[in-house]
């Protein structure tokens, strides 16, 4: 069972991996959008770690929430809403656990990519972190989602036109370049897993 604790763990994990990689994820901004979104994802989780810092949340939906209030208020682009729509919807979803299990987070995870899909009014295939979310939570739906899985999802979106976003503008020529949302997201499901 996943207890407040154990999702602290996790989002703490995933702040160290945005900060390790926030230049990796600049530099696949930069030939298909605007070259900050390492810097936002690293400002959004900085701010998570200080909110939770002044005041402790105190349940699992407490977490999501900190998360989204930080995401939405700190990181400002395209992603923060995203990411906050995200966290915002698996707070609600979690509301009423004090523990998680492995059913119970999968749905909370669906609903956080059901909220990412409502705000960036975004479809599979176009060249999102939605190409990620999407996949990921059926599988891990199954109990079926791997590390390999994901960077093959993550790996996906290089061969797609981007529908969506800033990428949009490049038409063919984001074709060959990962989407740095995607990415991002990759990190957040890898480091669930482990
Ligand atoms: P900005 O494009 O405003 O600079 P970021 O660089 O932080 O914001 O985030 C870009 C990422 O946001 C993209 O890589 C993509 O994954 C995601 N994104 C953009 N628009 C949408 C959308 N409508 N739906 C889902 N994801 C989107
Ligand atoms: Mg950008
Ligand atoms: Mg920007």
């Amino acid at each position: 069972n996943y207890t407040m604790e154990t999702i602290e763990a996790w989002l703490d994990r995933f702040t160290e991996v945005i900060e390790q990689n926030k230049q990796v994820l600049s530099d696949l901004d930069t030939p298909i959008g605007d070259g900050d979104h390492g810097n936002n994802m690293a400002r959004g989780v900085k701010a998570y770690q200080d909110a939770k810092e002044k005041k402790a949340p105190e349940s699992i939906a407490d977490v999501f929430k900190t998360m989204a209030m930080a995401m939405i208020s700190k990181v400002g682009g395209a992603s923060g809403p995203l990411y906050g729509s995200a966290f915002m919807a698996m707070a609600q979803a979690s509301k009423a656990y004090e523990t998680l299990d492995t059913a119970e987070l999968a749905a909370v995870l669906e609903a956080g990519a059901l909220g990412i899909k409502k705000r960036g009014k975004a479809e599979l295939e176009e060249k999102t972190m939605l190409d990620v979310w999407w996949p990921c939570v059926e599988e891990l739906k199954e109990n079926q989602l791997t590390e390999e899985k994901i960077t093959a999802y993550v790996h996906h979106t290089k061969e797609l036109v981007a529908k969506k976003g800033r990428a949009s503008y490049l038409g063919e020529r984001a074709i060959g370049h990962i989407d740095p949302g995607a990415q991002s997201s990759g990190y957040l499901f890898e480091t669930l897993i482990k």
